[in-house]
């Protein structure tokens, strides 16, 4: 299945370039928090499923085109995020890069949940910065059970679904900034997410999947998940080390070659194999910020 949130976070099953919506299945007290209304889906997804699909039935189509998407997990506890994890990504950002090993070195990072854009957002690059802003393709996990200390043999079955995920990013600029990490890649629409999750029941190898992106339909990144250095389910492992995973969470999964800086009036588009994809505008934010990039 694939479901997206829409609107006011509305929750809606795709079928082909329509969605149906189902959040009559869920119950009326979700209306007073509707951001929360996907991560109580998510953690009671085995008992609301048969409603969900009852309400499809009865549920009057909409275009896709007449909805705004938002991040088919738009309230998580918390967006992790895997460094250096496609070898040939590796070197190529050169001196814009703080080299510390790959992902099973490192571990993980994390991007602010605020970053998370939807698929009818756009990237907002800070108004007037002369820095490198660059785009990263890359697979997005969603959390579907709780756990900790969960090995990677059962970690698979802590996932709900994949998304794709666009981890756009603030470079590091010798004698410019050197600013953390977390904060270059937490900006404001940074993180966008969509077009929907598709549960993980139809994707059964996340480690077989072509990922592209293009820029004004350029082919800039073009890898497949198979390349990664650290799996899904190794991730899992090293997450849930650390502290407890949460329905709802996200992974972003790390970026093959290829990334390459993004500018106001761009287009990007992210595709990923039996997932799906979605364009989003690259624009200036409307103000400047009292604290210039
Ligand atoms: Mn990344």
């Amino acid at each position: 299945m694939k479901l997206a949130v829409f609107n006011d976070y509305r929750i809606g099953l795709i079928d082909g370039d329509q969605v149906r919506d189902v959040t009559a299945a869920l119950p009326a007290w979700l209306d007073q928090l509707p951001a929360q209304r996907m991560n109580w889906l998510i953690a009671h997804w085995a008992e609301l499923k048969p409603a969900l699909i009852n309400a499809e039935a009865s549920a009057p189509p909409l275009a896709l085109t007449q909805v705004k998407l938002l991040p088919p997990s738009p309230a998580p506890a918390q967006v992790f995020a895997a460094p250096a994890n496609y070898r040939k990504h590796v070197g190529e950002l050169g001196v814009r890069t703080v080299s510390k090993g790959t992902a099973r070195e490192q571990g993980f990072f994390l991007k602010a949940p605020a970053s998370l854009v939807g698929a009818g957002g756009a990237i907002e690059l800070p108004r007037g910065s002369t820095r490198r802003f660059d785009h990263e393709c890359e697979l997005g996990v969603i959390i579907g059970r709780a756990g900790r200390n969960v090995p990677r043999a059962t970690a698979l079955d802590h996932v709900f679904g994949y998304t794709c995920l666009i981890d756009a990013t603030m470079r590091i600029e010798p004698g410019v900034g050197d600013e953390e990490r977390s904060m270059r890649k937490s900006f404001a629409g940074f993180t966008p997410l969509g077009p929907w999750v598709i549960t993980a029941d139809k994707i059964a190898d996340p480690q077989n999947l072509n990922s592209r992106l293009w820029v004004d339909g350029e082919l800039k990144q073009d890898g497949n998940t198979r390349d990664m250095i650290v799996g899904v389910a190794e991730m899992i492992e090293l997450i849930s080390s650390v502290l407890p995973i949460a329905p709802g969470d996200v992974i972003a999964m790390g970026t093959p070659e290829g990334v390459s800086p993004l500018h106001a009036g761009s287009t990007v588009h992210i595709e990923i194999e039996k997932i799906g994809g979605m364009s989003l505008q690259v624009r200036e934010a409307d103000s400047v910020a009292p604290r210039a990039w």
